[in-house]
Parts: C-alpha cells; sequence; structure tokens
C-alpha cells in the first residue's frame, strides 16, 4: 500500500518530490494527467498512473484511497507568458484542489499538502523597483495576479477550511520561482531562468549576437533552486505550521543581473533586445524569510550561480550542445 500520494507527478516539482519520497522509504502513489511518456521525471519504484484528469470529480476522488499523506502540486501553469494568457484553465485548476480535499476528507488521510505560489501576494505590494520581501501577511487586503493567483489564494482558503470545519490536516506552500533541471525550458511554460539558459544556449550554437528579453531587464525576482524548495517541503509536511509560508529564495536579482549570470557561467556575452510588449509580471518580488527561520529553523540556501549552473549544463544537454 503506498503511503504517499503526489499529484501531478509527472511535472517538474512534484517529479522531484516524488524521487525524494522514495528515497526516504515511503512507498509513492504518483498521478498525472499527462501520458507516461510526456512525464517530465518517471520514477519506476512509484506505482505511476498517467492520463488522469483530477479536475472530474470521478477521477479526482479515488486516489486518497488507503494513503496517508496527500502531496497536491497538480495544477496548470508556467511562466507569465502561459499564466497572462491563460487565466480561465489557471482557475480550473480549483477543481483539482476540491476533488482532492474532498478525497482527502473522505479517506482520513493524515496531512495535506498544498502548493501555492508568490502569485498569490497584493499587486501593490510589488509594483515598484526595490520593494520590501513579501511576509505572508502581504496576501491581504487580497489582489493577486489574475486568473492563477486567485485560484492559488482560493485554494488555500479552502485548506483553512477544511482544518477548522473537517479537523483536515493541512500544510500550504507558498513557493517563489523555482528552477532547476527537469523543468520545462521551452514550448512556453517555461520560467525566467531556464528561457535565459536556452536563449543563450541557442545563441552560442548558432553563432548569435543577440538575446530577446521579456520587459525591460529591471524586473526583480529571487529564484529558488529544486533542491531546496523540496528540502523546505518535506520540513513544512513534517511540521506543526499550519498558516501558508513562503518556501523561497531571498537573494533577489534583476532580470539583467540573472542574465549576467548565465552568461558568465557560459563564456559569452551578448546584446539584450528588451521586447517590452511581453508579459513580465510585477516589477519587484522577493521572499521575506522571517517566518520560515522562526517556524522551520531553515531557509533555501543555495546560490542562484552555482543552481544556475547545474541548470544551464542540463538544458545544453538537452538543446543538444
Ligand atoms: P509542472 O507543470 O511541471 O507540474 C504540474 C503537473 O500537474 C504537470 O505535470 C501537469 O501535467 C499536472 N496537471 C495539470 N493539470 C492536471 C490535472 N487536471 N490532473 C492531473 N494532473 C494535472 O509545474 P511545477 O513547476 O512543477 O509546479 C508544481 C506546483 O507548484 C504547481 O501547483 C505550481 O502552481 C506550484 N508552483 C510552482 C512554482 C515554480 O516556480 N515552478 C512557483 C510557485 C508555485
Amino acid at each position: 500500500m503506498p503511503d504517499c500520494l503526489v499529484a501531478g507527478a509527472g511535472g517538474f516539482i512534484p517529479g522531484h518530490l516524488t524521487a525524494r519520497l522514495l528515497s526516504e522509504g515511503y512507498e509513492v502513489r504518483a498521478v498525472d494527467i499527462k501520458p507516461r511518456d510526456e512525464w517530465r521525471q518517471w520514477h519506476e519504484g512509484a506505482e505511476n498512473y498517467g492520463n488522469t484528469d483530477l479536475r472530474i470529480k470521478e477521477e479526482g476522488q479515488g486516489w486518497g484511497q488507503d494513503v496517508e499523506y496527500v502531496y497536491q502540486l497538480a495544477a496548470d501553469m508556467g511562466g507569465m507568458g502561459f499564466i497572462e494568457n491563460n487565466k480561465a484553465a489557471c482557475m480550473l485548476s480549483v477543481l483539482i484542489n476540491t476533488h482532492m480535499l474532498m478525497a482527502a476528507r473522505a479517506c482520513g488521510v493524515k496531512r495535506y499538502f498544498y502548493s501555492s505560489s508568490a502569485c498569490v501576494y497584493a499587486a501593490d505590494k510589488q509594483d515598484h523597483l526595490d520593494m520590501l520581501a513579501l511576509k505572508e501577511s502581504d496576501a491581504y487586503p487580497a489582489m493577486p495576479e489574475d486568473g492563477y493567483g486567485w485560484e492559488k489564494l482560493f485554494s488555500e482558503r479552502m485548506c483553512r477550511h477544511f482544518t477548522e470545519d473537517y479537523g483536515l490536516e493541512t500544510r500550504v506552500a507558498r513557493y517563489h520561482n523555482v528552477y532547476g533541471p527537469m523543468g520545462a525550458y521551452k514550448g512556453g511554460r517555461e520560467k525566467a531562468p531556464a528561457a535565459i539558459c536556452r536563449k543563450v544556449i541557442e545563441a552560442k550554437q548558432y553563432d548569435r549576437r543577440n538575446i530577446d528579453v521579456w520587459g525591460d531587464g529591471t524586473q526583480q525576482r529571487s529564484f529558488m533552486w529544486i533542491g531546496d524548495c523540496i528540502n523546505g517541503t518535506r520540513l513544512l509536511m513534517e511540521s506543526d505550521c499550519v498558516e501558508p509560508i513562503n518556501i523561497g529564495s531571498s537573494e533577489m536579482v534583476s532580470v539583467n543581473r540573472l542574465i549576467a549570470i548565465v552568461e558568465d557561467i557560459a563564456g559569452v556575452k551578448f546584446y539584450c533586445q528588451y521586447d517590452t510588449t511581453k508579459p513580465q509580471g510585477v516589477k519587484g518580488r522577493n521572499s521575506d524569510n522571517t517566518m520560515i527561520q522562526q517556524r522551520l529553523c531553515w531557509q533555501p540556501s543555495t546560490p542562484l550561480r552555482d543552481g544556475l549552473a547545474e541548470t544551464y549544463r542540463w538544458i545544453a544537454s538537452q538543446v543538444g550542445t
């Protein structure tokens, strides 16, 4: 009998989480809407089920059977280019969370993890450069990212009310930009670190001098290494922290700085062509890690340059240089 259910296991973070849980000796049931051959990672040790749309009530409800822990990371999501142009699709992920929470309650699971996002934070706390880092209370008064962020905030509250009304133990992480090997790096769902690595690799490969950049390059973000994300997720799941909590790096950089680091790793320098008509998201966003340091005695610590070097190597191996 599996101990854990990982929803969205064919994806980037949930695939790494499945690997970690297996390595810790858990038995894992891994579920995703994608057919097996499209999963980003495939772990033989797990019970794997593809072609399962958790938005459909009948499909979403059976999977909590016999498991003690549910990790709900399935969502229709991507970088800014995807979420700004697919708001309805992003909001439909509320059906996944609804059905998984109902199943977890009906099956009496011990604990339920939900992957929320820094996109829940209010827009006015991120509308210019050098803003203060976002602390957990900055989600209210609510004005999150349209579509994707509203769905995350609503689903966070569903977790809270399932705890208050039905006694289901829930843990909610607000992930800030996660990057690393096995993540999307092309096709429209990729985020800035992977997109910039790919553009630099391709420009080198075809001997081009320019790369195109979304926005004016001044937007500020923090980026979290996948290993830190998985460590934080496991610590949170084992903790007594019932409130939504930031899991994110506090090393804030501009997109221009991100490009400079990747250029340095690649040993090249390019001319940036800025396209301010493309989606670029909020001006400044960083993770305030006061709460996670207090509650979990931990925070993400992998330097951006180290994680990017490994991500760059992996994307180069995929692109074929
Ligand atoms: P991902 O797209 O790689 O993984 C999500 C998986 O969910 C995909 O494999 C997808 O096929 C699956 N899925 C989508 N709809 C489904 C459905 N109806 N039924 C079953 N499976 C379905 O994304 P990721 O980057 O690994 O993100 C994992 C979670 O973390 C998501 O909930 C995401 O919103 C959240 N998150 C990610 C980041 C980040 O930077 N990657 C930041 C904040 C929050």
